[in-house]
This record gives C-alpha cells, structure tokens and sequence, in this order.
C-alpha cells in the first residue's frame, strides 16, 4: 500500500505520528494508499522551517518571485495530464472537469506572475509642505491553508500561488481525502526554484488543524470547506489574533423566468447540478421556476437527468463520476429518502444505480426533485451530491425573497432575456457571485471569489486583488529632509502653510 507523507522544507517529510487514514479510488471502492496524519509537534516542524525560510524570501525582489511563478506555470502546463489524472483518480471527477479545475487554479499562478505590478504601491509628493508619503504592502509572514476534498488542486490553488508571491511562506494542509495532488505540486514548485521552506505540505485532520489555530507564528489562515468548520477556523483563529477568511457551504439557486431561453437555461443546468456529482460549492442545487415555465422546465431537465453517462472519471464517455467516499454516498441517498417523507417529488431516482463493474464504487444517478418547499430539510441543508430540487414560485419577487432568506450566500444565476430584470435581480441579490444567462458564475482570477451570509467568515474573498490585501499588510511612511524641516516648534502636520 502506497504511504503518502508530508513535504517539508524541499523534501517528503515523514513526522513523528503515527496515525495514518485512508485514500479511496472512489470509481473502484478499492483504497489505494494511506496518508500520514500529522500531529501537531510534526505541524510545529514544519512552520518552524516556514520561519526559516521566510526572511530571505520575503526580502527577493518581487521580480525574481514572478520568475520562479513564471517557471512554476511552466512545469504545471508540462504535467498537465499528469495532474489531472492524481485528481481523477483521488477525486473521481471526471477527466475533463478534472482538467478544467486544473486551468482554473493555473489561472491564479498566471495572475501571480503579475505580482510586481501589484505590490507597487502609492506615493503622493507633498501631503504637507514638503512632505512626502507612500504605502507599500509588506508580507504577513507564515500563511497558513486549510482546503476541501472537492477541488484538490484548484482550492489549494486560490491560497498559496498569491501568498507566496506576496513574499510569505506557506503551509498547506490538504484534505485528507484526496491529498496526492498537492505533494506534487510542491515537488513542482521546488523544481520551479522556489526555495526550500517556502511551500509545505502537511497532511491530516483536526490534530493537524488545531496546531495551526494554535501556533503563535503562523500570521494568517484561509480555510475553504463546510460551514460548521469555517466557523470554528473563524472564532479560533480570530481568538489567537490570526488573520483570517474562511469559506463555506452553499445552496445556490438557479431562477428561471418565463422569457429565457429554456435550452439553453437545461444546458446551463445539467452542468451546473451534476457536473463533478454535485461536489461543487457553486453547484446548483435549487432551480426556482417562476410562474408558468414549471412544467416545461422540469420534463426538459427529467429527460437529460435520466441520460446522464455515469462512469468511472477516466472513461471519456463519462459524464458523472462518483461520489468521494461510502459515507457521503449513503449521506447523500439519506437525504432523498428525506426529501421523499418530506413530501417533495422525486421526478428521476437515481438512488438504484448499478453500474457493471464498478459495482463496488461510490456511484449514484442524478436525481430530480420538483415540488420542493421552503421548509424541507432538502431545500434548507447543503446535500453536495447529485440532488436537483425544483420550487416553483409565482413570480420575480418572490424568486428573489427566497434567494435572499437562505442562510447560505455563495453563488446564484438568474436565465431570462430582459435586462431590467437581470439589473435588479444582480442588484438586488444577497450573494457573493451572480450569474447572468451563466449558471456557474465562478471568478477569473483577476477577480475575486467569495460569498455572503454564512458561505464565508471574514472581510476578504479569494485570489484576485482581494488575494493580495489579504496577503500583504499596509504600511504607509511620510518623511521629510532636513532642508524642509521648520526652525520654529511645530505641533501640527503641515497641510495649511
Ligand atoms: P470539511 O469542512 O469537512 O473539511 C474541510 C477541511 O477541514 C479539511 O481539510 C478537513 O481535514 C478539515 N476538517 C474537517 N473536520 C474538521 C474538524 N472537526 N476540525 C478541524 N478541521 C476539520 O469540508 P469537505 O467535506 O472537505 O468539503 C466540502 C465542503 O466544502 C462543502 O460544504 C462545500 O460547500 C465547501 N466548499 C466551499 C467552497 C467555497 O468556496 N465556499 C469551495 C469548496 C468547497
């Protein structure tokens, strides 16, 4: 059985724990490898090298820091197909999503390869008689990341290419569930000539986690994952006067009105509710019919959810892969049996699926609700897994109440053909990313990505300009030289004569 360990300080790090967990082939059911599990003296080990590390590489010239992202970029292109067959095959996505979430994280190395540009800085030339002030952005320090299961290389991906670019060191702790990929983006990123330190790996779970909240030197934490945990990474991390952000669950609605065009608003959808088996923090789960498109919604969807081609992640002609592991699986089947006693309709059951084979693999059809209702257990909980709910409702206004009483606020999409609707509706919307005629409204890396309401904890999104607030510290300098000094006594700022 393969062992994953850590990478610590340039090289696979075995640490003192003992405790290890299991990685699934989730397309076989079969375990493929166990991963160490970290205990916090092996998490103190590696920021204790971070730390070392950190002075030279903060004080490089923000221009050699691009060199080292540009070569980085490089390599990532080159092993490409490599990568994205460690995420199919931890992950059981399918290859070409596996693929896309792979562009998506290379994206934000390509981004960080801008980094000089960023960090430049303001200057003003007399904020007072002659005197002048400037703000730079200076590293935090040790940065820390916590990252989901269900993108293991683009998530990790938001946090450290920009933090690392920023001028800080950088310890990632990967989910346990699928953790290979990160390890060898570290390997990458060291051929790429990034020092040794500066980018760590360290695998585990709540020991692992516990040591980061609870280490004096590590100067921020990004956390991306479920709601109860991003709030636990929040109040901790706060409480030890950590900077923090800290992303959540979802429940993204999808509002359908009866002028759009209902083609392409199905096309939109399968994609959206079933791609990567619903695992996605800005999948679709709930579609909200508004007035009289219901019925011809929901025929339309039933007909391409009962086609859907369900297969292993690497059959080309699959569409949907399974689900992580056995218990989300069953957690997610629980949820449908649920959503049944609730009264909600189960339009496609896809709870029987057998697929020849790979009967022991973690596998599930689509399923589609109509008739979901506010009060549901189904509608209200994140399931994060292949469940589209529909609930109808009688017009724009009501659509947008729903959208803006749900507790969660990550992503939402709107599909109609009138402009003023679409105005309000992005204007109006309680959320963090809105899509127009687009279901998956996910940010390109020059932008930013996060939600509202209890889908993220903190002031600032991921990546993007947000990214490098996050990761720098503002420092702003006023100086004077000595032939502007005054040669009397002076008890205010210059600013009036
Ligand atoms: P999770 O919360 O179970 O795990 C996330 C991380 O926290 C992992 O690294 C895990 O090891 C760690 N962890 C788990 N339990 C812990 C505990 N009790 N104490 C300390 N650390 C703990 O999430 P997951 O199941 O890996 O991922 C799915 C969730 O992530 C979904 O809720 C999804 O919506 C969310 N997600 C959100 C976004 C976003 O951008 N908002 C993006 C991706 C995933």
């Amino acid at each position: 059985m393969d062992l994953i360990e850590h990478f610590v300080n340039g090289k696979k790090f075995s640490g003192d724990s003992k405790k290890t967990g299991k990685v699934f082939n989730p397309a076989t059911g079969e375990q493929s490898a166990e991963v160490k599990l970290a205990s916090s003296a092996d998490l103190n080990k590696a920021v204790e090298n971070s730390v070392n590390a950190l002075e030279s590489w903060s004080n490089k010239p923000p221009l050699q820091r691009a060199r080292v992202m540009f070569k980085f970029k490089e390599l990532i292109e080159k092993n490409f197909d490599e990568l994205t067959k460690i995420i199919v095959s931890e992950h059981g996505k399918v290859y070409e999503d596996a693929k896309g979430s792979l562009t998506r994280g290379l994206e934000i190395v390509e981004y960080a390869c801008g980094i000089p540009q960023m960090l430049k800085g303001e200057f003003t030339e007399n904020v007072g008689t002659n005197v002048d002030s400037w703000s730079v952005r200076q590293p935090l320090g040790v940065c820390a990341g916590i990252t989901p299961f269900n993108f293991p290389a683009m998530v990790p991906m938001w946090m450290f290419p920009m933090a690392i670019a920023c001028g800080n060191t950088f310890i990632l702790k990967p989910s346990e569930k699928d953790p290979s990929c990160s390890i060898r983006l570290a390997e990458l990123f060291l051929e790429a000539g990034l020092p040794e330190g500066v980018f760590n790996v360290i695998n585990g779970g709540k020991e692992a986690v516990d040591a980061i909240i609870n280490n004096k030197n590590i100067s921020a934490v990004s956390f991306v994952g479920s709601t109860p945990i991003a709030k636990y990474i929040y109040e901790n991390c706060a409480k030890n006067e950590k900077r923090v952000q800290a992303l959540g669950g979802a429940k993204n609605h999808c509002v359908v009105m009866p002028d759009c065009d209902l083609d392409q608003a199905v096309n939109g959808l399968m994609g959206a509710a079933y791609g990567s088996a619903g695992e996605r923090c800005m999948a679709q789960s709930v579609v909200v019919a508004v007035g009289n498109i219901a019925d011809s919604l929901v025929k339309k969807l039933a007909k391409k959810v009962e086609i859907l081609k369900i297969g292993p992640g690497l059959d080309k002609k699959s569409e949907m892969g399974p689900l992580i592991t056995k218990e989300h699986l069953d957690k997610v089947k629980n949820y449908v049996d649920i959503g049944v006693k609730e009264g909600a309709k189960l339009i496609v059951d896809g709870r029987k699926l057998n697929l020849q084979g790979f009967d022991k693999g973690f596998f599930m059809g689509g399923c589609l609700f109509d008739h979901v209702k506010k009060s549901m257990k189904i509608y209200k909980e994140e399931i994060f897994g292949p469940v589209l709910s529909v609930v109808r409702v009688k017009n724009f206004d009501e659509a947008l109440k729903l959208v803006n009483d749900h507790e969660f606020g990550n992503g939402v999409s709107i599909f109609t053909r009138d402009g003023d609707t679409s105005r309000t509706f992005s204007n109006k919307a309680k959320i963090g990313m809105v899509g127009i005629n687009i279901p998956i409204p996910v940010p390109v890396a020059f932008h930013s990505f996060g939600g509202w309401k209890r889908s993220l904890f903190g002031d600032q999104h991921m990546h993007g300009p947000e990214g490098v607030r996050f990761y720098t510290k503002l420092k702003t300098i006023t100086s004077r030289w000595p032939s502007g000094l005054r040669s009397d006594p002076e008890f205010t700022m210059p600013t009036m004569k």
